[in-house]
């Protein structure tokens, strides 16, 4: 990626050396990226579910009300905004951030400045959230979360959490190195802020509040493929920042991360109900749509069927 010029963002919290103390409730909620070490965690994280007397066909026609963009301007391939130098001196959140932090910085400020020209077109103002780097394990509203949860954003307070450590994880564990990847994750956590934003990540944990696991699960899915679509949103928004290569980078990460890819890699078998975050095609499917059309009006998950996901 090619960041030498883009600021960087100061909504940036460093929670690092601080420790995470408590794992009560962890991560309910929370909108992790899937591919977090500890994926039975994250499976074990879903809100506990009572009754499932809804079909899931029920579910999704009450849910193709709640796509809530449909009232927003298109951005289709509209060129990134230019964004200036940082002024000199200009205060970074804690002081001079290290090359890991200042990349970091600087991703979440290109997700401010899309998010923020999307939500205008449609004469809304973008609140943009704030992104803590901790290590090892963290406190948010959503509960305690540790690293090998892998990141998270937590509607409770806001915010995405990422342990940069990650990123490591992601190049050696995941096979899936690169700048845009490590991007592309920011950009999903970030997907999820603009759902709750918009209240599709509430509706949605109202409908699984109803819903038998299965049903849970398959509304989680939508769910994760519209973030990653809108991380495609992110990218074509910023189509100058990316080097030649960058977006297959993106792609392998969403293959790499994919349920069934997991599932296969830990339990040496895939067990398409469990899925929370989508199969490798489906996330692969969905980053393009969103980097084809740059346009998050494309992005509706939820009003179609899952055989078409
Ligand atoms: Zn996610």
């Amino acid at each position: 990626m090619r960041l030498d010029d883009q600021r960087e963002s100061s909504n940036i919290e460093n929670r690092r050396g601080e420790g995470g103390i408590g794992f009560g409730g962890a991560g309910q909620g929370a909108g992790g990226m899937g591919g977090g070490g500890g994926l039975g965690s994250l499976i074990g994280l879903l809100l506990p579910l009572i009754g499932s007397k809804f079909g899931i066909v029920g579910i999704i026609v009450a849910m193709g009300a709640l796509f809530l963009f449909n009232n927003m301007g298109s951005m289709t391939s509209a060129p990134p905004a230019q964004v200036s130098a940082p002024a000199p001196g200009a205060p970074a959140a804690q002081g001079q951030l290290s090359a890991t932090d200042s990349f970091v910085a600087k991703v979440l400020a290109s997700t401010e400045d899309t998010w923020g020209k999307i939500f205008a077109a449609s004469g809304q103002k973008y609140p943009a959230p704030t992104l803590v780097l901790f290590e090892g394990s963290v406190r948010s509203a959503c509960g305690g979360a540790s690293s090998a949860s892998g990141p998270f954003y937590c509607p409770g307070d806001r915010k995405v959490y990422l342990d940069t450590s990650f990123f490591d994880q992601l190049a050696r564990q995941f096979g899936a190195p690169g700048d845009f990847a490590a991007a592309y994750v920011i950009a999903h956590e970030v997907g999820h802020h603009v759902q709750t934003v918009t209240g599709t990540s509430q509706q949605v944990t109202k409908l699984q509040s109803r819903a038998g696991k299965t049903e849970s699960n398959a509304l989680s899915v939508r769910l994760e493929l519209q973030a990653d679509c809108y991380a495609g949103v992110w990218a074509a928004n910023n189509r100058t920042l990316l080097d030649e290569g960058d977006f297959a980078e993106g792609v392998r990460a969403a293959q790499s991360i994919g349920d069934d890819t997991l599932q296969r890699q830990m339990q040496g078998r895939v067990v398409p109900d469990s899925f929370t975050h989508g199969s490798a095609d489906q996330r692969i499917r969905w980053l393009k749509k969103g980097f084809e059309s740059g346009d998050p009006n494309a992005c509706d998950t939820f009003s179609i069927p899952a055989s078409q996901l």
